[in-house]
């Protein structure tokens, strides 16, 4: 019987599956070994072509074109040297996932000489045939090319797979016309709208101010389980999520994972790929254990948010392919386990100016707390304007399951600014009226910066239970699911944060030209947006009922499906600001959208087939068998002529088992109608709400049944591994 799950609980105690790879080396003799460094570039380019690339990365520019052979070879001979014979044009597609076409620097000339090559051209722009990846109908068959192009400002890298090594070179993807269709085009233009708004409004405070970027440093929760048991599982392989099983008699009540000691065959994982990491220059700092067990997390050193979200789209990737060396399955699902915690992927996000000042870090003088107030204050306001795209740009059909599931943010937008930052925006908006005065004055020489550790200290439940939230010198955006690319959620912030602080400039220098003193001006506005934002702010318990009561009260929204939150994407005010700060035009939002729609009802689609598929056979078959034993049993005491109360529990059984076959059965046929009616629903919109609404509610009652057979047939004969063994055994 169930032969797959006993022969994956076999192999849990084979010596391949103790595996050790640690090679004892510092990390710094590793750190960026892969990577085309600037370095790298000195040792490997022409002066004239180093010069050339240092310039375009710094000015965010293309290459110059006769340039573009030089470093080509340059890289290609760098490459050479550590046993690279393909080079691929490596982008992130809206598909979620990486994308990579291999070519060789290999080819033959006319003379039929075999050579090896890479030249500018194949450097710079590549035209991958890419008709399958999504695109919302912005590239119609008759203009189907989408380019590759270099992206500079992130460096070349050899991804090492097995025995072979490519040269990956990071680029953007676009359609003919420009459009984007990846992650990675929109990102870098919203870093470009905040250097531009923030650089406007640090000059108010130093005219030193050249460059702002944005640092983004994320924590990668993640599960770890056997890969074996993972393959018994025909939901975990094609999902990556269980659609059924009753969760364990002991789960994460007692809370003795959370900062555990970590496991001996997970630690040995997390050492090899922290080594393929570094030699990326992913600068991962920190491991642990997560609240559930079987959970973990990682996290780097925070970078600049266009190589943040390189490298943690690289990690998942990398993640995933060392996992099979230590015959360990990775889960980025958001809610791989039904009833134990989810994964997040927390977005720490800053920005920072060229003059090596962190602008969400609380000043030390009146001057800079004003202008950390100013910074603060603004992304406080941004949010609260767009917190319904914010929303949006996190939403999944695997977020769905976490968002809002007393464990995790809710779907309600709000931020935590701790209480002193709190008290002090309430100072602020109750004492300046119409003019600055004295004690205006007194707030801007407050010791901010002295009652940071205070804040630091307040790692409160509060707090962890914030969306976004303030902590110390970065605001903590944790809504985003632990699958999702950060590039999303990302270009969102930039985007809100650039436009509102382009308001703010207006605002202020209005004032200003109608002759107020600048600091007056600055806090007649951050006064008015601090009134404006107060809604947003909230410090209390967010896993709460009556945070939810409270929020609709002050009418805050609480989208608890994707459907409904991507509709944020499309409002007059989302098209406005993507529009104003050069971000996406309407048809490119639209296309998104809808790419985003048929993404959900994908997800959803597959999920029904496989339910319906472990019910149909594996789930009832065994049910099935079981109740002939239960028939066999009933029958045989009935032949020796026992009275019925000798096979009462035995008749009780079978009843129960005959139920919930009889249940899941009906459901399962109801819900392929309900499936059928979506799949004709003549529109993305239309199909994503049905599939919602009518197809999933399907999941929880067939599940419901599923686990209550799980908890009566015979164990010899289940044929999925459970939840004890998936989560405990490794
Ligand atoms: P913890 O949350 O575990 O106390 P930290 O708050 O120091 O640790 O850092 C959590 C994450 O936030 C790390 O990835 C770190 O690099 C990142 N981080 C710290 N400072 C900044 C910043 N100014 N901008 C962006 N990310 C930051
Ligand atoms: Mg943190």
């Amino acid at each position: 019987m169930s032969s797959l799950r006993f022969t994956a609980l076999q192999e849990l105690s084979s010596e391949e599956r103790k595996i050790g790879h640690y090679n004892g080396k510092r990390i710094t003799s590793m750190f960026n070994s892969n990577v085309f460094t600037g370095r790298t570039m000195r040792e490997n380019l022409s002066d004239e072509a180093y010069k050339s690339l240092s310039a375009s990365i710094k000015a965010g520019a293309k290459i110059e074109r006769k340039m573009a052979d030089q470093i080509a070879t340059g890289m290609r001979t760098w490459a050479e040297e550590r046993g690279v014979t393909h080079f691929t044009h490596w982008f992130q597609p809206l598909t979620g996932t990486t994308a990579e076409k291999h070519d060789s620097f290999f080819t033959i000339k006319s003379d039929g000489t075999p050579i090896e090559i890479f030249d500018g051209d194949a450097l710079i722009q590549q035209e991958p045939d890419a008709s399958s990846f999504p695109n919302g109908g912005i590239r119609a068959t008759f203009e189907a090319r989408g380019y590759t192009a270099w992206d500079p400002s992130s460096p070349a890298f050899i991804m090492e797979t097995g025995y072979g090594k490519t040269l990956c070179i990071p680029t953007i993807f676009i359609a003919y016309n420009g459009e984007s269709l990846d992650y990675k085009a929109p990102l870098i233009k919203s870093i470009a709208a905040i250097d531009k708004a923030a650089v406007d409004v640090c000059n108010y405070f130093d005219k030193n101010v050249n460059k702002v970027t944005v640092t983004l440093g994320w924590e990668q929760e993640y599960f770890v389980i056997d890969e074996s048991l993972a393959n018994a599982r025909p939901d975990l392989v094609m999902c990556g999520r269980t659609l059924v099983g009753h969760s364990p008699a002991k789960g994460q009540q007692l809370e003795d994972h959370y900062f555990g000691s970590i496991p001996e065959r997970v630690f040995a994982f997390m050492q090899d790929f922290e080594q393929e990491s570094y030699k990326l220059g992913i600068p991962l700092r920190t491991r642990h254990n997560e609240v559930a067990p079987g959970q973990f997390e990682c996290a780097p050193i925070f970078e600049e948010v266009n190589i943040a979200v390189d490298h943690n789209s690289l990690l998942m990737d990398i993640m995933n392919k060392v996992a099979k060396r230590h015959k360990l399955k990775v889960l980025l699902h958001e809610k791989p386990f039904a009833g134990v915690n989810g994964s997040g992927k927390h977005n720490n996000w800053s920005m920072a100016t060229d003059t090596g000042v962190n602008l969400l870090a609380p000043g030390k003088t009146p001057r800079t707390n004003l202008m950390f107030l100013t910074f603060f204050v603004n992304t406080i306001k941004a949010v609260h304007d767009y917190a319904d795209l914010l929303r949006a740009g996190i939403a999944s059909a695997s977020n769905d399951h976490r968002l809002g599931a007393n464990e995790a943010p809710p779907a309600i937008i709000s931020v935590f600014t701790g209480t002193y930052l709190s008290q002090v925006l309430d100072e602020i908006e109750a004492r300046v009226k119409d003019k600055f005065n004295e004690q205006d004055e007194a707030i801007l020489k407050l010791d901010i910066h002295k009652q940071i550790p205070e804040l630091l200290m307040d790692n409160t439940d509060r707090n962890r239970t914030s969306p976004f939230a303030f902590t110390g010198n970065k605001f903590e955006f944790r809504a985003v699911g632990s699958s999702a690319n950060c590039g999303s959620p990302m270009t969102i912030l930039n985007t809100i944060v650039a436009e509102t602080l382009k308001k703010f400039k207006k605002e202020v220098d209005t004032l200003i030209d109608k002759g107020e003193k600048k600091e007056v001006a600055i806090m007649h506005v951050l006064r008015d947006y601090i009134a404006a934002s107060k809604n947003i702010r909230f410090e209390g318990d967010n896993y709460s009922e009556d945070w939810a009561n409270e929020a609709a009260k002050r009418g805050l929204s609480n989208f608890k499906t994707t459907p409904e939150a991507l509709d944020a994407f499309v409002t007059e005010s989302a098209k406005k600001v993507f529009f104003n700060n050069n971000i996406y035009s309407d048809r490119e939002l639209e296309a998104r959208h809808e790419i985003m729609l048929e993404e959900y009802v994908k997800k959803v689609q597959i999920e029904a087939r496989i339910l319906g598929y472990l019910c149909t056979n594996h789930i009832l078959p065994t049910a099935i068998n079981y109740q002939n034993v239960l028939i066999a049993n009933v029958k045989g005491l009935k032949e020796l002529g026992l009275n019925e109360d000798a096979y009462r529990s035995q008749m009780n059984l079978l009843k129960a088992v005959s139920n919930h076959i009889q249940q899941i059965n009906d459901n399962v046929e109801a819900m392929i109608e309900a499936r059928k009616r979506a799949n004709n629903a003549g529109s993305a919109h239309k199909g994503a709400d049905m599939y919602c609404n009518e197809v999933k509610p399907y999941f929880d009652t067939i599940r419901y049944h599923a686990d209550k057979l799980e908890l009566i047939v015979d164990d010899k004969m289940w044929p999925l591994p459970k939840y004890r063994e998936l989560l405990f055994l490794r």
